[in-house]
């Protein structure tokens, strides 16, 4: 029975052993698995050029707004040169002087009739100009000394200093210590009374008819005095000696001591 139907069977003498079944599984299970695996490097591959564009959207909104703001995304090379702006009018002064640097004599011209006495062109020609208006009034402004060079304050410092004996302080209060003079700038001038020579560089000047002219004149003619009585800057009082602040140059070399100008401590008003 079993032969005659045998022809028409197929032929399955090796029916599937036990191991192909797991095998076919497995076979199912490993064709699987490449399929997850290009899946998942599909989804990563995804995120990464998520992450990629939103990440590089983002620099470059960054980038935008950098530009909108003014501000480079590169450091700085150099502190800006207002940093460096010394941020006390009390940093570089030198027993209560300032320092000043000294004028190029190739700006300078005379404002004395024997040419000895120098000023910076624009503050001569104001000088002139100055003297011409109190001569009109019967006024003798007589110039004394105005440009002094770095290495002559050298000698009216530390020459007369040790002539006299006196101390680095003593002497500040009426000498300015090499480069610290304002006659080093071309602008400052020592003026006496051309009728009162006697009161010549001496507080005594301030009772002579020049000193009553040029406190009420001066300021037409862009001058001021740089060390009234009781100043802040703690030189001693000098009626003689007026600075030249008309124009940008002028006025930015003495803002600072400008600050000074005034009394210590003024008389408190009732
Ligand atoms: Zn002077």
């Amino acid at each position: 029975m079993s032969n005659a139907s045998q022809p028409g069977k197929p032929p399955q003498e090796d029916p599937p052993s036990f191991d192909d079944i797991p095998i076919a599984v497995r076979e199912t299970v490993v064709e699987s698995k490449p399929k997850a695996r290009s899946l998942t490097w599909l989804l990563w591959l995804g995120g990464l050029i998520t992450i990629a564009l939103v990440s590089g959207g983002s620099w470059f909104a960054y980038q935008a707004s950098q530009v909108r703001t003014g501000v480079t995304a590169s450091p700085s090379p150099s502190p800006s040169p207002i940093a460096s702006v010394s941020p006390s009018p009390t940093d570089d002064r030198v027993l209560n002087h300032f320092a000043y640097p000294e004028a190029p004599q190739s700006e300078l011209e005379a404002v004395s009739a024997d040419d000895g006495i120098k000023m910076r062109s624009v503050a001569a020609k104001s000088f002139r100009e100055m003297v011409a208006a109190a001569s009109a009034e019967g006024v003798i402004l007589n110039p004394l000394s105005a440009f002094r060079s770095i290495s002559e304050q050298q000698q009216v410092y530390f020459n007369v200093k040790a002539e006299r004996a006196q101390t680095l302080e003593q002497r500040a209060l009426v000498s300015a210590p090499p480069g610290y003079s304002e006659h080093h700038t071309g602008y400052a001038i020592d003026i006496g009374d051309g009728n009162v020579p006697a009161t010549n560089l001496s507080p005594d000047f301030e009772n002579t008819p020049a000193f009553k002219w040029l406190n009420e004149n001066a300021t037409k003619f862009n001058f001021e005095m740089s060390f009234p009585r009781g100043n802040k800057q703690g030189v001693t009082y000098e009626p003689w000696h007026w600075r030249f602040v008309g124009d940008k140059a002028s006025l930015e070399l003495f803002y600072k001591a400008r600050e000074f100008q005034q009394q210590a401590s003024p008389t408190p008003s009732p």
